[in-house]
């Protein structure tokens, strides 16, 4: 599947960013958006668990947001970028 990557302009919100596993160690990664004119997140999860990539469009409620993985289930947690000091 070729995933149409949205214009920045055209979303609400959007992040790509890596996960880490139970051990610390950067193995996944997520991109996720949410068009200005639609309701649901689109995200491409690679599982930093199983490293399977799930790609869906899902609605969240509200934050965080968890992402889950279509083969181990496992939950990641999308949680607000933190403050630029903390870096
Ligand atoms: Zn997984």
């Amino acid at each position: 599947m070729v995933t149409q990557y949205p214009n920045i302009s055209e979303t609400n919100y959007f992040t790509n960013r890596a996960l880490q596993n139970d051990s610390g160690e950067k193995t996944g990664k997520i991109l996720m958006w949410r068009l200005k004119t639609g309701e649901k997140f689109h995200y491409i999860l690679k599982c930093p668990y199983c490293g399977e990539t799930t790609e869906r469009d899902e609605q969240f409620e509200k934050r965080p947001y968890r992402p889950w993985c279509g083969k181990c289930g496992k939950k990641v947690m999308v949680e607000k970028i933190k403050s630029k000091k903390e870096k």
